[in-house]
């Protein structure tokens, strides 16, 4: 798909058609606003419309009249008309005859209709030339000149010269114009406003089914039970201590399937002895969103943070500091542990150090940010930063279970503490990593992926290659 912006093409000066005459079929919300923002750009409008004496609540300065007049005066006509009501201009096809007509319109939902709305309409009016464009802007974004909405506008079209003036058209309303190609892209761009979040669909799901699943582990290892072997109502815990354990639990387990598939990518490629062999589509999938799995990732870790500052003023806290103080009194034992210091300390730093490198990864992942950097910066801060992230988190986890490990006490009905199942997942990717980079694997893995085949195709390039004398590594 071509997706060269056109937006950085000068604007022509070729009176004829810049600050001319544009028509617009259809007096409604888009049709009005339309006309008003061109009018305020220098351009005169011309409306068509079904009953120009009724039209109401036009632009002053813009003239109306029937299809067919209107039709007569412009050479780029907006078709601000739903397309269910595009038969009207099956009458008027001789005289739209080499006219640019500009579809703006959309569906309500996809598959709507066997075609594109644009491929319908050049079918309608066959001699006319069919630009897609400014579907994808409301009547509202246009209003506000796209000053705090959407500023831009794809555009697609089988003939350049036709799309060029609707791009000057778009420039000059304010907004910048993508160029997506051909009139094939039409279905892909009336699509595009009905899309709702789709690369953040699989990452909310697994967000959501991991915080619901961890939520019922946590309760019932840590309310139920104490409820029914002690008879003691320790639900207060539900609104702060589950809520901190589950966040940080879900923030591991995200972060780590962010960097899972890379590493079964990995294996893979070892596996088929080639980087020609296309990956399964789920696991397309899975790599496709790995950045909004991220970003979900640090929303997590952020509420762990933000749980984290609220902690020292719970009442609950509060009283175990005071009774714990009052009894180290009684039993008059103020000794400094320096081992508890040492864990502490080296817990919580871990904590703050993955942090702030989980931000950085959150930072770096922003387009205007990682536009501003080269592959190899990207793919070092998100693969080596990341998996850096990965150890620190999964290090400060693994500390705050410290010598619970091996408590009985810890394993309530023979179940393992939350925390310890959640360290399973990134403790098995970072050793898969570790695997990955020892320098003999590392090395059959970079061959691989500069495109060296295990099972070359016979006359191919990485024949020939094993043919001069360069025999590649056996796995
Ligand atoms: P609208 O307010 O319903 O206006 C549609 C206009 O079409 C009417 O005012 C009418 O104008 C004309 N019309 C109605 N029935 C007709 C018929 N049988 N034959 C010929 N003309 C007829 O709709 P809109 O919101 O302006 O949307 C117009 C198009 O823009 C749609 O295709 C929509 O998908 C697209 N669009 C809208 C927005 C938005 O934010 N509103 C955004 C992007 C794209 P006359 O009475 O003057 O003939």
């Amino acid at each position: 798909m071509q997706t060269d912006s056109i937006a950085m093409t000068p604007v022509t000066t070729d009176s004829d058609h810049r600050l001319g005459t544009v028509g617009i079929f259809g007096t409604g919300d888009f049709g009005r606003t339309l006309g008003l923002r061109l009018l305020q750009a220098g351009y005169q409008v011309v409306f068509g419309s079904r009953s120009p004496q009724r039209s109401s609540l036009l632009p002053q300065g813009a003239q109306v009249l029937c299809h067919a007049e209107a039709a007569k005066t412009a050479q780029v006509i907006f078709l601000a008309v739903h397309r269910d009501n595009y038969d009207f201009l099956v009458p008027l096809a001789d005289r739209l005859a080499g006219k640019v007509l500009v579809d703006i319109s959309n569906n309500q939902r996809r598959n709507q209709y066997l075609e594109p709305n644009a491929h319908y309409l050049s079918k309608l009016v066959p001699e006319a030339s069919v630009v897609k464009a400014f579907n994808t802007v409301s009547a509202w974004s246009l209003q506000s000149g796209g000053l705090d909405a959407n500023r831009q506008v794809l555009v697609c079209g089988d003939s350049a010269e036709s799309k060029q003036r609707v791009v000057d058209i778009a420039r000059s309303l304010g907004f910048t114009a993508l160029d997506k190609g051909t009139l094939l892209a039409a279905g892909e761009i009336e699509d595009y406003p009905l899309q709702l979040f789709p690369m953040w669909r699989l990452p909310g799901a697994v967000a959501v089914g991991l915080t619901a699943s961890l939520f019922a582990y946590v309760l019932l290892t840590d309310v139920i039970y104490t409820w029914v072997t002690s008879n003691k109502d320790m639900s207060f815990r539900i609104m702060v201590s589950l809520a901190n354990m589950v966040f940080p639990m879900v923030s591991l387990i995200m972060l780590s399937l962010c960097y899972l598939p890379g590493v079964l990518a990995g294996f893979l490629q070892l596996y088929n002895g080639t980087k020609y062999k296309r990956f399964p589509d789920w696991l397309d999938r899975w790599m496709l969103c790995r950045k909004q799995m991220g970003l979900l990732a640090l929303a997590f870790a952020f509420l762990h943070v933000l749980y984290i500052m609220i902690f020292s003023i719970r009442y609950y806290v509060r009283y175990k500091v005071v009774s714990w103080t009052i009894s180290q009194m009684k039993e008059n034992q103020s000794e400094f542990d320096n081992t508890v210091a040492w864990y502490t300390d080296s817990y919580m730093s871990l904590g703050v150090l993955g942090f702030g490198l989980f931000i950085l990864l959150g930072i770096t992942s922003l387009p205007s940010v990682s536009n501003a950097m080269n592959w190899r910066e990207f793919r070092f801060v998100q693969s080596k930063l990341g998996h850096l992230t990965l150890l620190l988190c999964t290090s400060h986890t693994i500390l705050y279970g410290w010598k619970r490990f091996l408590r009985a006490q810890t394993y309530r009905w023979y179940l393992p503490p939350a925390y310890m199942v959640v360290l399973v997942l990134p403790c098995v990717i970072l050793g898969l990593k570790l695997l990955l980079v020892t320098p003999c694997v590392d090395r059959i893995l970079m061959r691989i992926r500069q495109g060296w085949e295990r099972r070359p195709i016979p006359g191919g390039a990485s024949d020939t290659t094993r043919a001069n004398g360069k025999e590649p590594l056996m796995l």
